[in-house]
Protein backbone atom coordinates (compact mmCIF):
# COMPACT_ATOMS: atom_id res chain seq x y z
CA UNK A 1 0.00 0.00 0.00
CA UNK A 2 1.54 3.16 -0.93
CA UNK A 3 -0.82 6.81 0.54
CA UNK A 4 -0.88 9.60 -0.72
CA UNK A 5 -2.43 12.62 1.04
CA UNK A 6 -3.63 15.26 -1.57
CA UNK A 7 -4.71 18.87 -0.25
CA UNK A 8 -6.75 21.90 -1.37
CA UNK A 9 -6.23 24.33 1.10
CA UNK A 10 -8.53 27.55 0.74
CA UNK A 11 -8.30 30.68 2.95
CA UNK A 12 -9.75 29.57 5.56
CA UNK A 13 -10.38 26.18 4.90
CA UNK A 14 -8.83 22.82 4.14
CA UNK A 15 -9.62 19.63 1.89
CA UNK A 16 -7.76 16.56 2.57
CA UNK A 17 -7.80 13.34 0.84
CA UNK A 18 -5.44 10.11 1.87
CA UNK A 19 -5.90 7.82 -0.78
CA UNK A 20 -3.89 4.52 -1.78
CA UNK A 21 -2.53 5.02 -4.96
CA UNK A 22 -1.59 0.88 -5.96
CA UNK A 23 -5.52 0.39 -5.42
CA UNK A 24 -6.93 3.79 -6.63
CA UNK A 25 -8.73 4.02 -3.64
CA UNK A 26 -9.90 6.98 -0.59
CA UNK A 27 -9.16 5.64 2.44
CA UNK A 28 -9.90 8.85 4.05
CA UNK A 29 -11.10 12.47 3.74
CA UNK A 30 -12.85 15.08 4.93
CA UNK A 31 -12.49 19.23 5.45
CA UNK A 32 -11.13 21.66 7.60
CA UNK A 33 -13.23 24.45 8.17
CA UNK A 34 -13.12 28.41 9.59
CA UNK A 35 -9.10 28.08 9.60
CA UNK A 36 -8.71 31.23 11.64
CA UNK A 37 -11.63 31.74 12.49
CA UNK A 38 -13.96 31.26 16.04
CA UNK A 39 -15.38 27.98 16.31
CA UNK A 40 -13.18 25.87 13.53
CA UNK A 41 -14.26 22.78 13.00
CA UNK A 42 -12.60 19.33 11.61
CA UNK A 43 -14.73 17.03 9.27
CA UNK A 44 -13.49 13.17 8.83
CA UNK A 45 -14.56 10.17 7.30
CA UNK A 46 -12.57 6.67 6.85
CA UNK A 47 -13.71 4.45 3.92
CA UNK A 48 -15.36 2.06 5.74
CA UNK A 49 -16.12 4.08 8.93
CA UNK A 50 -18.89 6.94 9.83
CA UNK A 51 -18.59 10.44 9.03
CA UNK A 52 -16.93 12.44 12.31
CA UNK A 53 -17.02 15.84 13.21
CA UNK A 54 -15.27 18.11 16.29
CA UNK A 55 -15.25 21.79 16.59
CA UNK A 56 -11.42 22.12 17.50
CA UNK A 57 -9.56 25.54 17.56
CA UNK A 58 -7.20 25.94 14.41
CA UNK A 59 -5.57 29.08 14.04
CA UNK A 60 -3.41 28.18 11.43
CA UNK A 61 -3.48 25.64 8.11
CA UNK A 62 -0.39 24.00 10.23
CA UNK A 63 -2.85 23.67 13.70
CA UNK A 64 -5.03 22.33 10.67
CA UNK A 65 -2.72 19.31 9.34
CA UNK A 66 -1.86 18.65 12.62
CA UNK A 67 -5.20 17.74 13.62
CA UNK A 68 -5.80 15.47 10.41
CA UNK A 69 -2.59 13.18 11.14
CA UNK A 70 -4.01 12.72 14.25
CA UNK A 71 -7.39 11.91 12.91
CA UNK A 72 -5.33 9.45 10.14
CA UNK A 73 -3.54 8.33 13.03
CA UNK A 74 -6.51 7.85 15.92
CA UNK A 75 -6.40 4.21 17.40
CA UNK A 76 -10.38 4.13 17.25
CA UNK A 77 -10.88 5.85 14.12
CA UNK A 78 -8.03 6.49 12.32
CA UNK A 79 -6.61 4.53 8.94
CA UNK A 80 -2.45 4.35 9.75
CA UNK A 81 -0.33 3.55 12.35
CA UNK A 82 1.43 6.54 12.05
CA UNK A 83 2.78 9.40 10.08
CA UNK A 84 5.29 7.92 8.37
CA UNK A 85 3.00 6.02 6.59
CA UNK A 86 2.86 8.56 4.00
CA UNK A 87 4.93 8.76 1.45
CA UNK A 88 4.18 11.85 0.03
CA UNK A 89 1.80 14.83 -0.12
CA UNK A 90 0.26 16.70 -3.43
CA UNK A 91 -0.90 20.13 -3.38
CA UNK A 92 -3.53 21.52 -5.71
CA UNK A 93 -2.21 24.56 -6.49
CA UNK A 94 -4.22 27.32 -8.38
CA UNK A 95 -1.58 29.60 -10.32
CA UNK A 96 2.04 28.51 -12.09
CA UNK A 97 1.43 31.67 -14.66
CA UNK A 98 3.90 30.82 -17.57
CA UNK A 99 6.20 28.68 -15.22
CA UNK A 100 4.80 25.59 -14.51
CA UNK A 101 3.32 23.39 -17.22
CA UNK A 102 3.64 20.08 -15.27
CA UNK A 103 3.13 19.45 -11.76
CA UNK A 104 6.46 19.74 -9.86
CA UNK A 105 8.13 18.83 -6.94
CA UNK A 106 7.88 21.68 -4.05
CA UNK A 107 11.44 22.82 -2.71
CA UNK A 108 12.48 26.97 -2.03
CA UNK A 109 12.05 27.83 -5.56
CA UNK A 110 8.76 26.44 -6.56
CA UNK A 111 7.44 28.13 -3.30
CA UNK A 112 8.88 31.87 -4.02
CA UNK A 113 7.49 30.97 -7.91
CA UNK A 114 3.66 30.57 -6.29
CA UNK A 115 4.31 33.64 -4.51
CA UNK A 116 5.26 35.84 -7.40
CA UNK A 117 1.76 34.25 -8.72
CA UNK A 118 -0.24 36.15 -6.11
CA UNK A 119 -1.05 38.62 -8.04
CA UNK A 120 -2.62 36.56 -10.79
CA UNK A 121 -4.56 34.39 -8.03
CA UNK A 122 -4.85 36.69 -5.12
CA UNK A 123 -7.71 34.44 -3.65
CA UNK A 124 -5.94 31.35 -4.10
CA UNK A 125 -2.40 31.35 -4.00
CA UNK A 126 -1.95 32.61 -0.89
CA UNK A 127 -3.98 30.47 0.69
CA UNK A 128 -2.54 27.36 -0.93
CA UNK A 129 1.11 28.59 0.01
CA UNK A 130 -0.29 28.56 3.94
CA UNK A 131 -1.81 24.68 3.17
CA UNK A 132 1.91 24.07 1.70
CA UNK A 133 3.81 25.59 4.65
CA UNK A 134 1.19 24.03 6.99
CA UNK A 135 2.32 20.66 5.76
CA UNK A 136 5.90 20.99 5.94
CA UNK A 137 6.29 22.38 9.35
CA UNK A 138 3.60 19.74 10.37
CA UNK A 139 5.52 16.89 8.30
CA UNK A 140 9.04 17.59 7.79
CA UNK A 141 10.95 15.23 5.22
CA UNK A 142 8.28 14.10 3.39
CA UNK A 143 8.02 14.85 -0.16
CA UNK A 144 5.45 17.92 -1.52
CA UNK A 145 4.16 18.13 -5.32
CA UNK A 146 2.19 21.48 -6.70
CA UNK A 147 0.01 20.23 -9.24
CA UNK A 148 -1.04 23.79 -10.86
CA UNK A 149 -4.95 24.34 -11.97
CA UNK A 150 -3.23 26.35 -14.92
CA UNK A 151 -1.14 23.88 -15.96
CA UNK A 152 -3.02 22.33 -19.06
CA UNK A 153 -3.69 25.48 -20.66
CA UNK A 154 0.10 25.95 -21.03
CA UNK A 155 0.22 24.16 -24.49
CA UNK A 156 -2.30 26.59 -26.16
CA UNK A 157 -1.11 28.50 -29.04
CA UNK A 158 -0.21 32.09 -28.95
CA UNK A 159 -3.21 33.00 -30.88
CA UNK A 160 -5.32 31.69 -29.01
CA UNK A 161 -4.33 32.89 -25.36
CA UNK A 162 -3.55 36.28 -26.37
CA UNK A 163 -6.00 38.83 -25.61
CA UNK A 164 -6.34 41.74 -28.19
CA UNK A 165 -5.03 44.44 -26.27
CA UNK A 166 -2.20 46.46 -26.33
CA UNK A 167 0.86 44.07 -25.62
CA UNK A 168 2.51 45.62 -23.05
CA UNK A 169 -1.08 44.33 -21.17
CA UNK A 170 0.90 40.71 -21.37
CA UNK A 171 4.69 41.80 -21.08
CA UNK A 172 4.19 44.00 -18.23
CA UNK A 173 1.06 42.81 -16.57
CA UNK A 174 1.29 38.95 -17.62
CA UNK A 175 -2.32 39.61 -18.97
CA UNK A 176 -3.39 36.87 -21.38
CA UNK A 177 -5.24 33.06 -21.00
CA UNK A 178 -4.21 30.83 -18.75
CA UNK A 179 -7.44 28.63 -18.21
CA UNK A 180 -8.07 26.59 -14.91
CA UNK A 181 -9.92 23.55 -13.84
CA UNK A 182 -6.88 22.06 -15.55
CA UNK A 183 -6.40 19.05 -13.81
CA UNK A 184 -9.89 17.78 -14.53
CA UNK A 185 -9.94 18.57 -18.37
CA UNK A 186 -6.14 16.68 -18.81
CA UNK A 187 -7.92 13.81 -17.26
CA UNK A 188 -10.84 13.32 -18.82
CA UNK A 189 -9.57 14.38 -22.09
CA UNK A 190 -6.93 11.29 -21.45
CA UNK A 191 -9.62 9.04 -20.68
CA UNK A 192 -11.55 10.14 -23.62
CA UNK A 193 -8.26 9.81 -26.05
CA UNK A 194 -7.97 6.37 -24.64
CA UNK A 195 -11.40 5.30 -25.41
CA UNK A 196 -10.54 6.39 -29.27
CA UNK A 197 -7.73 5.10 -29.67
CA UNK A 198 -9.70 1.83 -28.85
CA UNK A 199 -11.67 2.92 -31.81
CA UNK A 200 -9.03 3.03 -34.29
CA UNK A 201 -7.81 6.32 -34.06
CA UNK A 202 -4.23 7.53 -33.94
CA UNK A 203 -3.78 9.75 -30.24
CA UNK A 204 -1.97 12.12 -32.16
CA UNK A 205 -5.14 12.71 -34.62
CA UNK A 206 -7.34 12.56 -31.73
CA UNK A 207 -10.41 15.87 -31.01
CA UNK A 208 -11.78 16.42 -28.14
CA UNK A 209 -13.83 18.43 -26.41
CA UNK A 210 -14.72 18.81 -22.38
CA UNK A 211 -17.20 20.55 -20.99
CA UNK A 212 -16.11 20.59 -16.98
CA UNK A 213 -19.88 22.23 -15.72
CA UNK A 214 -20.28 22.26 -11.55
CA UNK A 215 -19.79 25.27 -9.36
CA UNK A 216 -17.24 26.64 -11.54
CA UNK A 217 -17.65 25.72 -15.26
CA UNK A 218 -14.69 25.56 -18.18
CA UNK A 219 -14.69 24.18 -21.64
CA UNK A 220 -11.05 22.73 -23.03
CA UNK A 221 -10.39 21.73 -26.53
CA UNK A 222 -7.21 18.90 -27.12
CA UNK A 223 -6.07 17.94 -29.76
CA UNK A 224 -3.64 14.54 -29.30
CA UNK A 225 -4.23 15.26 -25.62
CA UNK A 226 -3.28 18.76 -25.54
CA UNK A 227 -5.08 21.88 -24.62
CA UNK A 228 -5.26 24.01 -27.97
CA UNK A 229 -7.69 26.62 -26.00
CA UNK A 230 -9.64 26.66 -22.84
CA UNK A 231 -12.78 29.04 -21.76
CA UNK A 232 -11.52 30.65 -18.82
CA UNK A 233 -9.25 33.28 -19.41
CA UNK A 234 -6.61 35.98 -17.10
CA UNK A 235 -9.39 34.14 -13.89
CA UNK A 236 -12.16 31.97 -13.82
CA UNK A 237 -14.56 34.78 -14.90
CA UNK A 238 -14.26 34.27 -18.24
CA UNK A 239 -16.37 31.60 -20.42
CA UNK A 240 -19.65 29.78 -19.62
CA UNK A 241 -21.80 31.35 -17.42
CA UNK A 242 -21.47 29.54 -13.81
CA UNK A 243 -23.28 29.54 -10.56
CA UNK A 244 -22.70 33.47 -9.88
CA UNK A 245 -20.13 34.26 -12.33
CA UNK A 246 -21.57 35.83 -15.61
CA UNK A 247 -18.73 34.43 -17.80
CA UNK A 248 -18.02 36.58 -20.54
CA UNK A 249 -19.78 39.68 -21.09
CA UNK A 250 -19.39 43.03 -23.33
CA UNK A 251 -16.49 44.27 -21.54
CA UNK A 252 -17.70 47.87 -21.79
CA UNK A 253 -20.74 46.67 -19.75
CA UNK A 254 -18.39 47.34 -17.15
CA UNK A 255 -17.43 50.95 -16.66
CA UNK A 256 -21.33 51.36 -18.19
CA UNK A 257 -22.85 50.07 -14.83
CA UNK A 258 -19.70 51.94 -12.60
CA UNK A 259 -20.90 54.99 -14.04
CA UNK A 260 -24.50 54.62 -13.73
CA UNK A 261 -24.50 52.26 -9.90
CA UNK A 262 -21.45 54.58 -8.15
CA UNK A 263 -19.99 50.93 -7.73
CA UNK A 264 -16.36 50.81 -7.71
CA UNK A 265 -13.83 48.24 -9.05
CA UNK A 266 -14.21 46.04 -6.27
CA UNK A 267 -18.13 46.25 -6.00
CA UNK A 268 -18.02 45.27 -9.65
CA UNK A 269 -15.47 42.54 -8.94
CA UNK A 270 -18.36 40.89 -6.76
CA UNK A 271 -20.95 41.95 -8.75
CA UNK A 272 -19.89 39.80 -11.65
CA UNK A 273 -18.14 37.14 -9.46
CA UNK A 274 -21.03 36.76 -6.92
CA UNK A 275 -23.82 38.15 -7.79
CA UNK A 276 -24.17 37.09 -11.73
CA UNK A 277 -24.21 33.86 -13.48
CA UNK A 278 -27.79 31.42 -13.49
CA UNK A 279 -28.10 32.71 -9.70
CA UNK A 280 -28.43 36.48 -10.89
CA UNK A 281 -30.75 36.13 -13.84
CA UNK A 282 -32.55 33.29 -11.93
CA UNK A 283 -32.70 35.39 -8.55
CA UNK A 284 -33.17 31.67 -6.99
CA UNK A 285 -30.32 29.88 -6.36
CA UNK A 286 -26.73 29.03 -8.08
CA UNK A 287 -28.04 25.66 -8.00
CA UNK A 288 -28.34 23.35 -10.75
CA UNK A 289 -31.02 21.34 -8.80
CA UNK A 290 -32.96 24.33 -7.07
CA UNK A 291 -33.48 25.83 -10.75
CA UNK A 292 -35.08 22.66 -11.82
CA UNK A 293 -37.48 22.83 -9.07
CA UNK A 294 -38.08 26.54 -9.89
CA UNK A 295 -38.42 26.23 -13.08
CA UNK A 296 -40.90 23.26 -13.03
CA UNK A 297 -42.66 25.43 -10.67
CA UNK A 298 -43.12 27.76 -13.31
CA UNK A 299 -40.38 30.38 -12.75
CA UNK A 300 -39.51 31.34 -15.81
CA UNK A 301 -36.04 33.52 -14.65
CA UNK A 302 -35.27 30.17 -13.44
CA UNK A 303 -35.60 28.30 -16.71
CA UNK A 304 -34.50 31.19 -18.73
CA UNK A 305 -31.11 30.65 -16.45
CA UNK A 306 -30.75 26.85 -17.63
CA UNK A 307 -31.45 27.83 -21.45
CA UNK A 308 -29.06 30.64 -21.43
CA UNK A 309 -26.56 28.21 -19.39
CA UNK A 310 -27.04 25.34 -22.24
CA UNK A 311 -27.11 28.28 -25.54
CA UNK A 312 -23.45 29.33 -24.32
CA UNK A 313 -22.04 25.66 -23.50
CA UNK A 314 -23.52 24.81 -27.22
CA UNK A 315 -21.88 27.96 -29.05
CA UNK A 316 -18.44 27.44 -27.20
CA UNK A 317 -18.80 23.62 -28.88
CA UNK A 318 -19.27 24.75 -32.05
CA UNK A 319 -16.57 26.67 -31.90
CA UNK A 320 -14.39 24.39 -30.60
CA UNK A 321 -15.10 22.44 -33.11
CA UNK A 322 -14.17 24.88 -36.13
CA UNK A 323 -10.60 25.43 -33.47
CA UNK A 324 -10.11 21.59 -33.90
CA UNK A 325 -11.31 21.28 -37.51
CA UNK A 326 -13.80 18.76 -36.10
CA UNK A 327 -14.37 16.66 -33.23
CA UNK A 328 -14.44 13.00 -32.21
CA UNK A 329 -15.33 13.21 -28.72
CA UNK A 330 -17.21 15.74 -26.27
CA UNK A 331 -17.10 14.85 -22.88
CA UNK A 332 -19.23 15.48 -20.18
CA UNK A 333 -17.94 16.13 -16.46
CA UNK A 334 -18.39 17.60 -12.97
CA UNK A 335 -21.70 17.90 -11.01
CA UNK A 336 -24.12 19.23 -13.49
CA UNK A 337 -23.63 17.20 -16.62
CA UNK A 338 -22.64 14.11 -14.66
CA UNK A 339 -26.23 14.53 -13.10
CA UNK A 340 -28.16 16.21 -14.71
CA UNK A 341 -29.80 14.76 -18.27
CA UNK A 342 -31.96 17.84 -19.12
CA UNK A 343 -29.19 20.09 -19.14
CA UNK A 344 -27.25 17.53 -21.33
CA UNK A 345 -30.40 17.36 -23.33
CA UNK A 346 -30.12 21.54 -23.70
CA UNK A 347 -26.79 21.44 -24.69
CA UNK A 348 -26.38 18.77 -26.96
CA UNK A 349 -29.76 19.32 -28.97
CA UNK A 350 -28.99 20.88 -32.51
CA UNK A 351 -25.31 19.56 -33.19
CA UNK A 352 -26.39 16.48 -35.38
CA UNK A 353 -24.16 18.69 -38.19
CA UNK A 354 -21.25 17.91 -36.34
CA UNK A 355 -21.76 14.19 -36.47
CA UNK A 356 -23.48 14.10 -32.91
CA UNK A 357 -26.23 10.95 -32.45
CA UNK A 358 -27.71 11.36 -29.27
CA UNK A 359 -29.35 7.96 -27.61
CA UNK A 360 -31.98 10.66 -25.82
CA UNK A 361 -33.48 7.92 -24.63
CA UNK A 362 -30.24 6.44 -22.52
CA UNK A 363 -29.66 9.91 -22.29
CA UNK A 364 -32.41 10.27 -19.66
CA UNK A 365 -32.46 6.66 -18.16
CA UNK A 366 -28.59 6.26 -17.44
CA UNK A 367 -27.29 5.77 -14.24
CA UNK A 368 -25.64 9.32 -12.44
CA UNK A 369 -22.21 9.96 -12.31
CA UNK A 370 -20.89 6.79 -14.23
CA UNK A 371 -18.63 6.72 -16.98
CA UNK A 372 -20.50 6.02 -19.89
CA UNK A 373 -21.03 6.92 -23.96
CA UNK A 374 -24.62 8.46 -24.13
CA UNK A 375 -24.44 8.80 -28.33
CA UNK A 376 -25.31 5.85 -30.73
CA UNK A 377 -23.25 3.25 -31.55
CA UNK A 378 -22.54 4.58 -35.07
CA UNK A 379 -22.87 8.09 -34.18
CA UNK A 380 -19.36 9.88 -35.54
CA UNK A 381 -18.86 12.27 -32.99
CA UNK A 382 -19.27 10.39 -29.21
CA UNK A 383 -20.79 12.22 -26.43
CA UNK A 384 -19.10 10.62 -22.95
CA UNK A 385 -19.37 11.44 -19.39
CA UNK A 386 -16.96 10.68 -17.51
CA UNK A 387 -16.95 11.69 -13.82
CA UNK A 388 -14.04 13.49 -12.82
CA UNK A 389 -11.43 12.87 -10.60
CA UNK A 390 -9.49 15.55 -9.87
CA UNK A 391 -7.88 14.17 -6.14
CA UNK A 392 -6.90 10.97 -7.82
CA UNK A 393 -4.97 12.79 -10.65
CA UNK A 394 -2.87 14.95 -8.18
CA UNK A 395 -2.28 11.11 -5.87
CA UNK A 396 -1.22 10.11 -8.99
CA UNK A 397 0.81 12.65 -10.50
CA UNK A 398 2.55 12.97 -6.89
CA UNK A 399 3.55 9.24 -6.46
CA UNK A 400 4.95 9.78 -9.70
CA UNK A 401 7.25 12.85 -8.97
CA UNK A 402 7.95 11.75 -5.50
CA UNK A 403 8.33 8.05 -4.92
P1 LIG B 1 -19.04 20.36 -8.67
O1 LIG B 1 -18.39 21.70 -8.72
O2 LIG B 1 -18.57 19.43 -9.70
O3 LIG B 1 -19.05 19.76 -7.29
O4 LIG B 1 -20.59 20.61 -9.03
C1 LIG B 1 -21.48 21.21 -8.10
C2 LIG B 1 -22.74 21.67 -8.82
O5 LIG B 1 -23.32 20.59 -9.55
C3 LIG B 1 -23.83 22.16 -7.90
O6 LIG B 1 -23.71 23.51 -7.60
C4 LIG B 1 -25.09 21.89 -8.69
O7 LIG B 1 -25.42 23.03 -9.48
C5 LIG B 1 -24.72 20.77 -9.62
N1 LIG B 1 -25.38 19.51 -9.26
C6 LIG B 1 -25.02 18.60 -8.33
N2 LIG B 1 -25.89 17.56 -8.29
C7 LIG B 1 -26.83 17.83 -9.23
C8 LIG B 1 -28.00 17.17 -9.69
N3 LIG B 1 -28.40 16.02 -9.16
N4 LIG B 1 -28.72 17.75 -10.68
C9 LIG B 1 -28.32 18.92 -11.22
N5 LIG B 1 -27.23 19.60 -10.83
C10 LIG B 1 -26.50 19.07 -9.85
Amino acid sequence: MTYILVINAGSSSLKYQLIDIDEGHIIAKGICERIGIAKSIISYKADKGDKFEKESPMKTHEDAIKLVLDLLTDKQIGVIEDMSCIEAVGHRVLHGGEKYSEPVLIDDQVLEAIEECIPLGPLHNPANLMGIRGCMAAMPGVPMVAVFDTAWGQTMPKEAYMYALPYEAYTDHKVRRYGFHGTSHRYVTGQAVKKLEKLGIKKEDTRVITCHLGNGSSLSAAKGGKCVDTSMGLTPLEGVPMGTRCGSIDPAIIPYLMGRTGMNAQDIDTYMNKKSGVYGVSGVSSDFRDLKAAADQGNERAALARKLFCYKVRQYIGSYAATLGGVDAIVMTAGIVENDPYIREGILQGLEFLGVDMDWEFNMTCPRATDLEITKPTSKVHVYVIPTDEEMTIARDTAALAL
